[in-house]
């Protein structure tokens, strides 16, 4: 099936890239619409003595334009766009709602302009001008917990799980340093994880950071847990404190691109017949992202008849990763490159029968399997920081535990300094 030299393909599925898309716009924590009845100005602190309107901004709205629908006049937009804070009026975004309180002589008493549902700014008439207020409400975080066992795919087992698509990535980010999910994920893999939701008068508004997690791979459990330490730098750490980034990625592309790894009936590359194959190829879309799997520095960036166009990249005095058969190279000869800078687009440059990675990892100037090769360690918990790091992490990884079997809302009052608690906000 593959040509004497390339590399074997495998056929694949593509992964539903649209529908990803729309998803993960949804996950977004602004990208949730405001609603017809916005909540950033509460029901009780609208004053019952006036007559209220409202007026949402469309493209192309002035305040003059939103003033006469309301059928107010040329001074009432006067009045209150010289006022003291009438310019912060001047830029208007689409979406965002006037409300207006007139009261029965017809007079504007008060504006208020809602900028989303946390952010709004009230006008109130003061003589023949204006004065006004931020008015800035403060969500309630409150954790929530999910699992789930690895079906078809990570992708669509999250989905099952109810985990919007934010969170799978996330998931699958936190424990990229350890599984390769292209490779290594089997059915019967399970997940659970503690994160943030932010609610507003009981209603949801987005969903925060994974908190604490743990990813079953092939009877390997891996536990993580976010923490902030003493120099105000978040990561996610093993309970021991080790940091659950290392120096090299497990998987240098874009995972969420390429479907072998949520394909658990693929076949397996099988590369017996090619003596000269040293690495391992991941099939994936044409233009998909390729990363450099660790810092370093590239030491070839070129193009041969076998190879393609190719970039190798030197980590330390130890490590050298190569990438070959891209589609297009990102980085020049020379240059230094971070963990997961973009180096490259898949593709099927050189000897390749179809679009897809060869990946090769070497250690002192040997190959290695980069799927199995024990990776350097990177930045534990100081030994001084341990302590305050397990206060902090503890009770976060027992409510993990604990919850594991329910995937009821679990509220948390010891949780995290900015959690509100409790689940007593959504009522
Ligand atoms: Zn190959």
């Amino acid at each position: 099936m593959a040509s004497a030299i390339g590399c074997c393909l495998l056929v694949l599925a593509l992964y539903p890239v649209s529908d990803a898309k729309a998803n993960r716009q949804l996950a977004e924590p602004v990208a949730i619409p405001v609603a017809a009845q916005p909540l950033a100005i509460p029901a009780e602190e609208i004053e019952p003595a006036l007559v209220w309107t409202e007026q949402r901004v469309s493209s192309g709205d002035s305040l003059s334009t939103l003033f006469s629908r309301a059928e107010l006049t040329a001074i009432d937009v006067y009045q209150v766009s010289a006022s003291q804070d009438g310019k912060l009026l001047r830029n208007l975004y689409p979406d965002e709602l006037f409300r207006f309180g007139v009261d029965s002589t017809g007079q504007l008493q008060e504006l208020h302009h809602i900028q989303s549902k946390l952010v709004s700014r009230v006008f109130t008439r003061d003589g023949e001008s204006y004065s006004s207020e931020q008015r800035v409400r403060e969500p309630d975080t409150l954790l929530n917990y999910r699992e789930g066992v690895i079906k078809d795919s990570l992708y669509m087992s999250g989905l099952e799980a109810d985990l919007p698509d934010k969170l799978i990535m996330e998931l699958a980010n936190i424990f990229a340093w350890d599984i390769d999910f292209v490779f290594d994920i089997r059915k019967e893999d399970s997940f659970s994880l503690l994160y943030e939701e932010q609610f507003l008068d009981g209603e949801k508004l987005s969903v925060g950071n994974i908190i604490a997690a743990t990813f079953t791979n092939r009877d390997k459990t891996y536990q993580a847990v976010r923490y902030t330490n003493d120099q105000g730098e978040t990561n996610y750490y093993t309970p021991e404190g080790l940091s659950m980034r290392k120096a090299f990625l497990r998987t240098p592309l874009d995972i969420f691109r390429i479907s072998s790894g949520f394909n658990l009936k693929r076949k397996h590359p099988i590369h017996k017949k090619i003596k000269a194959h040293r690495g391992v190829d991941y099939a994936a879309p044409r233009g998909t992202p390729v990363y450099s799997a660790g810092d370093g520095k590239v030491i070839a960036a070129g193009y041969s008849k076998a190879n393609g166009n190719y970039v190798f990249v030197q980590h330390g005095q130890t490590y050298i990763t190569k990438y070959l058969h891209l589609n297009k190279k990102k980085v020049r000869k020379g240059q230094s490159v971070r963990q997961k800078q973009l180096i490259g687009t898949v593709g099927s440059t050189g000897y390749a029968t179809g679009p897809h990675l060869h990946y090769e990892f070497l250690v002192n100037g040997v190959h290695r399997n980069p799927r199995t090769v024990k990776l350097p360690q990177a930045n534990p918990i100081p030994k001084a920081e341990l302590a305050a790091f397990q206060t902090a992490t503890q009770p976060m990884l027992r409510q993990l535990a604990q919850s594991g079997g329910t995937s009821s809302f679990a509220g948390s009052s010891d949780a995290t300094d900015k959690n509100s608690g409790g689940t007593s906000s959504a009522n």
